[in-house]
């Protein structure tokens, strides 16, 4: 029976382009899992945007000299086509700065004050002594107390990991012009995760089929709950919605309290434009939102280093939300909203065995590698050799033995052969006449993947997945090269039997792989005579922020902007074998991946960094 599931897929940073080590950790898993999810009949609500936000965007913004908002809609734009070009479904990919975001992040934050979550608390705040301005806490650098590393930043140590607060800081001084700042009392509001606790322990002691690294390490935070600011001295933000505080320039939302709103604020953003096929139905996202795992699933993509945020700040705010912590209290005009069903997180992909980073220029973005490549075999390798339940490294030379050997011999060879034997021997789908043992063997052996690899698709075992769906590949192979039906021209009877069934499983692993290939899958759909769309794609659409939601200082402007959305119902993809059709005219098929250069893999594309 049709499920509402809610992919929530993590909020990219919109301060520079996405490389293939984000998408790797949240986009291609979020979309190949939602592309089972559709096929398999469930109601999928796949949402996401940009995370506008934060200091790192006001450092950047102030580098080149452009203001916060500038710099947010310029990687928008670019993030946007980047996720369009990999064929990431999403129903809604937006951004944090629209006024439909700050009014659904400003009703949060005044219910779970009004239900007592949050404690008001004196802080240390920097300033800096030549403006007279609030130094935000990534602006400040020094000496970590706990491992001595010189260049820890305000909120956190990068090389022991641990979370700081300025003031801890020995030696500190401004990234932007060496000064040591002075500190001040400044005054915060505190998300009460203590008196969550309970309540955050027993939701997550009933995740027991959780990734086990991602609830190990949730269940770890419980040990140290502690209250947490959700307010920051930052003038780049969601203003706080309290009197004395809302005009207030110097005080904001902690980039973090509003960016995992987002699902829901997003969610919300569908429904009003596109909720009902495509039309305005304001109160359809309830439908995701609603009735516990039970009504509806919620299923949470990310890398490793946004687990926090998932399995606790997130849950946190929803169940002060809910009024469901040792303080009490009621759901505020959403009603009660649903926690994550699961947290699926994956772990880093390396570059040649280190950390992508930009400033090292050990970078692949992905819209370069969308230029040279497509996006096929990038979704192919993240799935399969990506960082699924531990790091992984990427290399030129996997990348290129994963698409030559696995995508180009083994799958493009098989599609190849076997629509080009059909149509110079028959020019058409031939009929079955005699089956032999291992004709009814391959096609009972990849007629049962659909259970294997849908049931490993579901609990997002992608790994497994793919390489169950190209075990079924490797046997058609094996069944070509032993029926040898290029041997068998004066027996047509035999030949178009061995032909019928070959082409039947590539017909069925061509579903199988849909969710990771996406957009040869299409084309094998049209090359086996099939017509219209058998996987949909997302577009890109220009819109306009709703004008009536949030008044006062420090709202954004009324502005157009570009969501990815898509008309997914549309698709002809569904979750089983579909019989292939006896005399359906074949064409000459043309190649599906072209194979590439073996010296690639020694170097890389002339413009990407050396391995
Ligand atoms: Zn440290």
């Amino acid at each position: 029976m049709s499920k509402p599931v809610l992919t929530a897929v993590a909020w990219p940073y919109a301060n520079g382009p996405r490389h293939i080590g984000h998408v790797s950790g949240f986009g291609v898993p979020a979309d190949v899992f939602s592309r089972y999810q559709r096929m398999a009949g469930n109601d999928v609500l796949m949402v996401s945007g940009t995370d506008e936000h934060g200091t790192p965007i006001l450092v950047q913004a102030d580098q080149e000299g452009v203001t916060a908002r500038e710099l947010a809609d310029r990687y928008n734009k670019v993030i946007v086509q980047d996720l369009q070009g990999l064929g990431l479904s999403y129903d809604l990919f937006t951004r944090t700065s629209t006024r439909n975001h700050y009014a659904v992040v400003q009703e949060l934050f005044r219910t779970v004050h009004r239900n007592g979550y949050f404690v008001p608390r004196t802080t240390m705040s920097a300033i800096s002594p030549s403006t007279g301005r609030t130094l935000p806490d990534r602006y400040i650098e020094g000496t970590c107390p706990i491992c001595g590393y010189d260049g820890a930043r305000g909120d956190q140590c990068d090389n022991c990991g641990n979370q700081l607060d300025p003031i801890d800081l020995i030696n500190p001084r401004s990234r932007i012009n060496g000064e040591t700042p002075i500190f001040t009392e400044s005054e915060h509001y505190f998300l009460d995760l203590p008196a969550l606790a309970d309540a955050l322990g027993s939701w997550l002691r009933t995740r027991t089929d959780w990734r086990p690294n991602v609830l190990r390490f949730s269940l770890n935070l419980l040990d140290d709950l502690k209250p947490r600011a959700m307010t920051r001295d930052i003038d780049w933000g969601i203003p706080v919605p309290l009197d004395g505080w809302r005009d207030r320039p110097d005080k904001k939302l902690y980039v973090w309290f509003d960016a995992v709103i987002g699902y829901l604020s997003a969610s919300i953003e569908w429904a009003r434009r596109f909720g009902n096929h495509g039309q305005p139905d304001p109160e359809a996202w309830q439908r995701w939102w609603h009735g516990g795992d039970e009504q509806a699933r919620a299923y949470y993509f990310m890398g490793k280093d946004n687990i926090t945020f998932h399995s606790q700040i997130w849950p946190a705010e929803l169940l002060a939300y809910d009024g469901r912590g040792a303080h009490g209290g009621t759901a505020g005009t959403f009603g009660a909203l649903n926690l994550p069903t699961e947290v699926v997180s994956s772990e880093f992909l390396t570059m040649s065995g280190s950390k992508f980073s930009t400033s090292r220029r050990t970078v692949i973005y992905v819209g370069d590698f969308l230029r040279e490549f497509g996006p096929d075999s990038l979704r192919y390798f993240i799935a399969v050799a990506g960082p699924e339940n531990q790091d992984a490294d990427f290399t030129w030379e996997e990348f290129i033995r994963r698409n030559n050997f696995e995508l180009a011999n083994e799958w493009g060879n098989l599609v190849n052969r076997s629509v080009s034997m059909t149509h110079k021997n028959f020019g058409a789908i031939p009929a079955p006449v005699v089956r032999t043992d291992a004709d009814v063997a391959l096609l009972k052996a990849s007629e049962a993947a659909f259970a294997t690899v849908g049931d490993l698709l579901g609990r997002s075992r992608f790994k497994q997945a793919a390489t169950e769906a190209m075990r079924v590949v490797g046997l058609a192979n094996k069944y070509i090269s032993e029926s040898e039906p290029w041997k068998i021209k004066d027996d047509p009877d035999r030949q178009g039997t061995v032909l019928h069934t070959a082409l039947q499983v590539v017909d069925d692993a061509k579903t199988l792989l849909t969710p990771f290939l996406p957009h040869s899958s299409q084309k094998i759909f049209e090359a086996l005579g099939g017509q219209g769309v058998w996987a949909a794609q997302p577009e890109i659409r220009t819109v306009t922020d709703f004008a009536d939601d949030v008044e006062g200082v420090g709202v954004p402007d009324v502005v157009d902007y570009p969501v990815l959305t898509g008309d997914y119902a549309r698709e002809q993809a569904t979750w089983a074998r579909r019989d292939i059709e006896v005399g359906t005219p074949l064409a000459k098929p043309t190649p599906l991946f072209g194979k590439l250069d073996a010296k690639l893999g020694e170097t890389g594309p002339d413009w990407a960094p050396i391995g």
